[in-house]
């Protein structure tokens, strides 16, 4: 099918390439808006962390058509790779080997877009104008034209602050040359920060434990290293997973072992501490639950804040954009992974329908549709755009359809690692009710209640 329709694709990320590959499938045309300097930038910036998902989750199925002709081997499926692995096996080749290399815009930072000729409020003749997408490339502004957008352009830029409200702490700013965002590379490009130092980390993630475990490593090589763990709730135990229930297992095996460093003493457990203020005091930090005299405090050398992430929706202000006020995702996708209402990590696959927005031709898709839900899954991103593209495409059959299977994740924490409880809780994926994540949160809902009720 072909329709002559440009795409313009916000990010070169793992899910911005497959929509690509999506969008040339389907004979349209693609064009790739990248900020950084080379495809997976966001994923370059984590290349030392090991994935929790084997590769048979990790690669899109049409990067994979549009790979073989290029001699590309499918990675092992059971294996799980690097960031570094992700790049170098799969992202690197997509982008380079295939017809997308010509497709592809690197160093442009898209700065706004908008519907050519009608500003936000004018709605006659709206549909008809063609996207309008301002981009910087360091040679002047530039300007693309496309009948259809979709923005992959992740969360890793605009990492969560280490105020407990949402706001910076007192004094964040100021400290920040002590603060690390997200997940540094504590035993290879970054020893030398942390090495020897006491190192707080605040989060209760993925991010936070592999940073933790990462830290205990650096301790027994080099002495003086001190892992402290500053977390908000009450309960280490919630922080330590599904464990052997999780059906990505190596997810589940992190937090068993974070749980049995924990358990020997090894990192230092600061539970129920929510961070107001941060003083530099003597060359140190001063981490604090209350910006007045009488809160608790640690003191240490440098702080890891791994609180997860929150969209950048500011160059979509011209977009009508329909968001969960609370959750940032679009509101149809909300409903299904709102931490507030499960824990579960299962979401029923989903698509255009879901991540669609006001207007034809604009989606959120990849980690940026999950606002500030941290449970989003890279083969997730591949049936969204799967769908999307089959949506500009015209074939609304296709974008229905459900054509992806997601792992059990059960990752619900109640009990933590020993209660066996996860598997209980998610009981698979839900039947009917479509905006259940589950089928706990599915019966859960039937009987009035708002979710699965395992948070
Ligand atoms: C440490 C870590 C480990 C993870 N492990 C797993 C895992 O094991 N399995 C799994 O399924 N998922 C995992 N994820 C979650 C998720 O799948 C990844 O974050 C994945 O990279 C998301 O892909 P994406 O394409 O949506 O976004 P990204 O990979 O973040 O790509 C977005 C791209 O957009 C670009 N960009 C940003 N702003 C602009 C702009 N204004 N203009 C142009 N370009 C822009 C960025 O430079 C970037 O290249 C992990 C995430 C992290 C952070």
């Amino acid at each position: 099918m072909s329709t002559g329709k440009t795409v313009a694709i916000i990010g070169a990320g793992p899910v911005g390439l497959a929509a690509a590959a999506h969008v040339l499938e389907r004979g349209m045309m693609p064009v790739v808006l990248e900020a950084g300097s080379a495809p997976g930038h966001s994923v370059r910036q984590w290349r030392h962390v090991q994935l929790f998902s084997p590769w048979e989750y990790n690669v899109d199925k049409a990067a994979a058509r549009l790979l073989a002709p290029a001699g590309w081997k499918s990675p092992d499926p059971q294996v799980y790779p690097t960031g570094a692995e992700l790049l170098e096996r799969y992202i690197e080749p997509l982008a380079t080997k295939t017809a997308l290399r010509d497709m592809i815009r690197t160093n442009s930072r898209v700065s706004a877009i908008g519907r050519a000729g009608f500003d936000k409020a004018k709605t006659k003749g709206r549909e008809a104008a063609p996207f309008e997408i301002r981009y910087r490339n360091g040679k002047g502004p530039e300007t693309l034209r496309a009948d259809a957008v979709i923005d992959a352009s992740g969360t890793w830029a605009s990492p969560n602050p280490a105020g407990a409200g949402g706001l910076p702490a007192i004094g964040e700013p100021e400290s920040a040359a002590r603060i690390a965002y997200g997940m540094p590379d504590v035993l290879g490009r970054d020893r030398a920060r942390y090495a020897g130092k006491t190192v707080a980390v605040l989060g209760a993630g993925h991010s936070a434990i592999g940073t933790l475990i990462d830290l205990t490593t650096l301790a027994l090589q080099v002495p003086g290293t001190r892992p402290i763990w500053l977390l908000r709730g009450t309960d280490p135990a919630k922080a330590f997973g599904g464990g052997a229930n999780d059906k990505l297992s190596a997810r589940g095996e992190l937090g068993a072992h974070f749980a049995s460093l924990v358990g020997s003493g090894q990192v230092q457990v600061e539970a129920g501490f929510s961070v107001a203020a941060i003083a530099q005091a003597d060359g140190r930090l001063r981490i604090a639950t209350s910006s007045a005299c009488c809160g608790r405090s640690v003191v240490v050398d440098e702080l890891v804040v791994a609180t997860g992430f929150r969209p950048d929706l500011s160059f979509l202000g011209e977009i009508r954009l329909r968001l969960d006020p609370a959750i940032e995702a679009p509101v149809a996708l909300a409903p299904l992974i709102d931490p507030n209402e499960h824990s579960c990590g299962t979401v029923r696959p989903h698509g255009a329908r879901e991540l669609a927005q006001d207007g034809a031709g604009f989606y959120l898709a990849g980690i940026k549709s999950y606002g500030r839900a941290p449970t989003f899954l890279m083969i997730t991103g591949y049936e969204q755009v799967r769908s999307i593209a089959a949506d500009i495409a015209g074939d609304k059959e296709a974008a229905a359809r459900v054509e992806l299977e997601l792992p059990e994740t059960g990752v619900c924490t109640r009990g933590g690692v020993e209660s066996g409880s996860a598997a209980g809780c998610c009981g698979g994926p839900a039947k009917e009710e479509s905006s259940a994540c589950c089928a706990a949160d599915e019966t859960a809902k039937k009987a009035g209640s708002p979710g699965c009720g395992c948070s």
